[in-house]
Order: C-alpha cells, then sequence, then structure tokens
C-alpha cells in the first residue's frame, strides 16, 4: 500500500548508469508504491526468447534504442496490464519515456485520457567520471532488477543475488564501448526531454544532483514528502 497521501506518478530520467535503478528500488521500498523499468522489462523479454527480446537484443547490443512505436506498445500493454491508468493509482517509470515522440505519445494517447498525466519529473545529475566507474563495476539480477556494485553495495555472497540465491551477471551493454554508445544517445536523443517537461509541466520537474546514491535519495525523499505527503503509521 502506498504511504503517501496523493497519487505519485513519477518519472526518472537521467543517464545511463546514473543510479535510476538504485533509487527507484529505495523510492518503491520507502513509499510503498509500484514501478516499472523498461529495460527491465526488456530483459525480460530477452530472457524468455519472445519476438520483442530477440529485436531487443539486437539492438540493446549496439547501446542504440528501440523504434518509439515498438516501445509505446509495449508499455501501454503494460500499463493496462497492471491497472495503472487510473487518477488513483502511485507509480514509478525508469526508461520511459526516453525521447520526445515517446513522451508526447504517452501523455496524449495514454495517461492524459486516462486523467494520470506524470506529475513528478526527476532528473538525476551524476558526473560523468562517476558513472564510468559505476558501470565498470556493476552486476545485476535479471529477474528482479536488482543492481549490486563490487564497490559500494557488493552482495552478500559473490556472484550471488542476496535475495534468491541466484547468479548475477554483468550486461552486455555495459561493455564499455556499447556503454559509450549509450552516453551518446542519452545525449542526442533524451536529453532533449527535459526541456519537453519543462514546457508541458513545469512545476512538476525535479533536478537532483549529487555523486552518491545515498546523497541523492535523502533529497528525493523530502521532495516526495513535500509534494505527495505521508500518512501517519
Ligand atoms: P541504466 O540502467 O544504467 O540506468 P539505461 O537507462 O541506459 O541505463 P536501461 O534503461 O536498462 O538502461 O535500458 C537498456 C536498453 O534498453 C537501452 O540502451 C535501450 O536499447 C533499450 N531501451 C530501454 N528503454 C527504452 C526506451 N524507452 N526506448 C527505446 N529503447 C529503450
Ligand atoms: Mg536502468
Amino acid at each position: 500500500m502506498s504511504r503517501l497521501l496523493k497519487p505519485a506518478r513519477v518519472l526518472l530520467l537521467g543517464p545511463p548508469g546514473c543510479g535510476k535503478g538504485t533509487q527507484t528500488s529505495r523510492l518503491l521500498k520507502r513509499f510503498g508504491i509500484s514501478g516499472m523499468s523498461s529495460g527491465d522489462l526488456l530483459r525480460q523479454h530477452i530472457k524468455d526468447k519472445t519476438e520483442i527480446g530477440s529485436l531487443a537484443s539486437s539492438i540493446i547490443k549496439q547501446g542504440k534504442l528501440l523504434p518509439d512505436d515498438v516501445m509505446v506498445k509495449i508499455i501501454e500493454s503494460e500499463l493496462r496490464s497492471r491497472s495503472w491508468l487510473s487518477p488513483s493509482q502511485s507509480w514509478l517509470l525508469d526508461g520511459f519515456p526516453r525521447t520526445e515522440p515517446q513522451a508526447s505519445l504517452l501523455d496524449s494517447q495514454i495517461l492524459s485520457p486516462a486523467s494520470a498525466n506524470l506529475n513528478f519529473i526527476v532528473e538525476l545529475q551524476v558526473p560523468h567520471e562517476i558513472i564510468l566507474d559505476r558501470i565498470a563495476n556493476r552486476l545485476v539480477h535479471v529477474p528482479s532488477g536488482r543492481v549490486y556494485n563490487l564497490t559500494y553495495n557488493p552482495p552478500k555472497v559473490e556472484g550471488k543475488d542476496d535475495v534468491t540465491g541466484e547468479p548475477l551477471s554483468r550486461r552486455p551493454d555495459d561493455d564499455p564501448e556499447i556503454f559509450r554508445q549509450r552516453l551518446v544517445e542519452f545525449d542526442k536523443l533524451t536529453k532533449p526531454l527535459v526541456t519537453y517537461y519543462e514546457n508541458a509541466n513545469k512545476d512538476a520537474v525535479f533536478e537532483v544532483a549529487g555523486e552518491t546514491s545515498d546523497i541523492i535519495f535523502p533529497q528525493l525523499e523530502s521532495e516526495m514528502i513535500k509534494r505527495f505527503g505521508e500518512k501517519a503509521e
């Protein structure tokens, strides 16, 4: 159950490796809301060897983005099947929308008709050097999307997920060459989104900067409480 007084529909924006996944899990736990990561959805498709999975795998390997229409369809059906298209639901999106066409399709065709537009858009700003260092040390548990870092946040048992004990893996797209390409795509396609949302709904946009997730999280936490209120225990 959500511990917020008002429904929060949150989008986390920021460069690859800036810690969106980490902030997402901490926010979900802290406020009892649900989240969806487009990258995790695609990795699950790849694991399940679906048709979308095979398209995703070839594109992700190059550090490129999937076509907007494909992404919008995947996300729309996911939003519907989770019954999130209602003004009373609280949820958080990580990784979608990621381009301006995705954002405007999401707004006009999916969220506006449900009176469920995004009301908190967070731009995470993390220095470049920090990001590159993190990626070199990152491990993931694919089924849950849990992220570990060999330096800051190692798993309790080497190479194993803390919760399930299942093996952890490196993301193939964390290879330095591909990662560079992902940063290029981010600058070209995702950065303009901040301007889009500043024009569409400036009050909802919140920028937060910091070198570590521990510095960023408390700022996000207090901003959420300020905007949405917290239920008494
Ligand atoms: P990180 O997980 O480190 O924050 P990221 O945000 O770049 O980095 P994911 O969100 O996990 O990584 O996405 C991995 C890949 O999945 C992307 O590089 C892209 O190919 C594809 N992808 C995910 N979301 C979208 C989207 N909204 N539009 C197009 N492609 C996407
Ligand atoms: Mg991610």
